[in-house]
């Protein structure tokens, strides 16, 4: 039977009720904070009253909700303080992620262990993180200590405007992980750009385009490239809510309008990647990980006349399908 793989075991995909699809409420440290310090998230008791606000807006299209925190390997994953988040706060659940950043995260590359390991090594890291459990230590250093915390989706990423070596190396590990598990491939690209790209080299890696979804996708806001992805058969995911110093939100409503008139309503998940203290209202935002359920979906029902049916699909129905897998391992 078809599971979602959530911090407390799997589940029913049918209970994870309204899922942000892409977003971050803990992140201990690692190489996004040296760059930019505004992505340290260590407060528990803030992400969980973050978490408090998805979960109270999600009410009203489901009985709970979902986060998929999309931290990956070696990127400061505190999946124990993780955990905590989830038990105090009730109606939520929680998906973890395995799988890598893009290569500029991880800083001087050329000792990092993608760098050194053989793909089928690094591979058998992830699929490790899926089927037995995340490494305490975020496989930071030489002792790998296993949580019972397993990862349910594996996250991508590649730089702005090209696949790197050494995301070309991680792009087939996190194939290979996909297919030895069952497990979605969620990913992040840069700035809009390589978008068909990732779908396709996935898929040339023998991965299902329906086990892939392309990350921050709405930043390239011409719909024509949407549809190079969801012709494939792969999903897109929209994020980066009521950020207006890119582009002020009806450039995602009419997206959204344009994917749903093309008959791509079922290949729409919605997150809001507030990856940074100050994209969250704990951290003093008017804006943060609620925005959806909270905004941005009142607004199509309210205001834009799309059909709550559609809503649905994007906030509840289409995440159920997307992060459900039979487990191979
Ligand atoms: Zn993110």
């Amino acid at each position: 039977m078809a599971i979602a793989r959530t911090i407390h075991g799997d589940v029913d995909p049918s209970t994870l009720g309204v899922v942000n699809a892409h977003d971050h409420l803990i992140r201990v440290g690692a190489g996004e904070v040296y760059l930019d310090p505004d992505h340290l998230l260590i407060d528990e008791d803030k992400a969980a009253q973050e978490a408090t606000y998805f979960v109270a807006a999600s009410k009203r299209f489901a009985a709970g909700g979902t986060i998929v925190d999309m931290c990956p390997a070696s990127s400061g994953r505190g999946v124990l303080a993780l955990k905590r988040v989830v038990d105090a706060v009730e109606g939520l659940q929680v998906i973890a992620a395995t799988g890598f950043h893009q290569q500029k995260v991880y800083l001087e590359w050329r000792q990092s262990w993608v760098n050194q390991y053989t793909v089928n090594e690094i591979a058998d890291l992830l699929i490790a993180d899926i089927v037995e459990g995340i490494d305490a230590n975020d496989y930071m250093g030489p002792l790998v200590k296993r949580t019972d915390i397993k990862a349910g989706c594996i996250k991508w990423a590649t730089a702005y405007g090209k696949i790197t070596d050494w995301e070309a190396k991680t792009g087939q590990a996190v194939a290979i992980a996909s297919k030895e598990t069952g497990a979605p491939i969620n990913t992040h690209v840069t700035a809009g750009t390589c978008g068909p790209e990732q779908a396709r080299f996935l898929i040339d890696q023998g991965v299902a385009p329906e086990k892939i979804a392309i990350g921050h996708i709405q930043r390239n806001w011409d719909p024509w490239v949407q549809e190079q992805i969801t012709k494939l058969g792969a999903y897109v995911e929209l994020d980066g809510t009521n950020r207006i110093k890119y582009v002020p939100d009806n450039a995602r409503v009419n997206l959204v309008k344009t994917l749903l008139d093309k008959g791509y309503g079922k290949q729409i998940l919605l997150g809001t990647d507030s990856g940074k203290a100050s994209y969250q209202k704990v951290y003093g935002s008017v804006s943060g990980i609620d925005y959806d359920p909270a905004v941005f979906c009142p607004r199509l029902v309210d205001d834009e006349g799309v059909a709550p049916e559609a809503v649905q699909d994007l906030l509840v129905n289409n995440a159920a399908t997307f992060f459900a897998f039979d487990p191979l391992g």
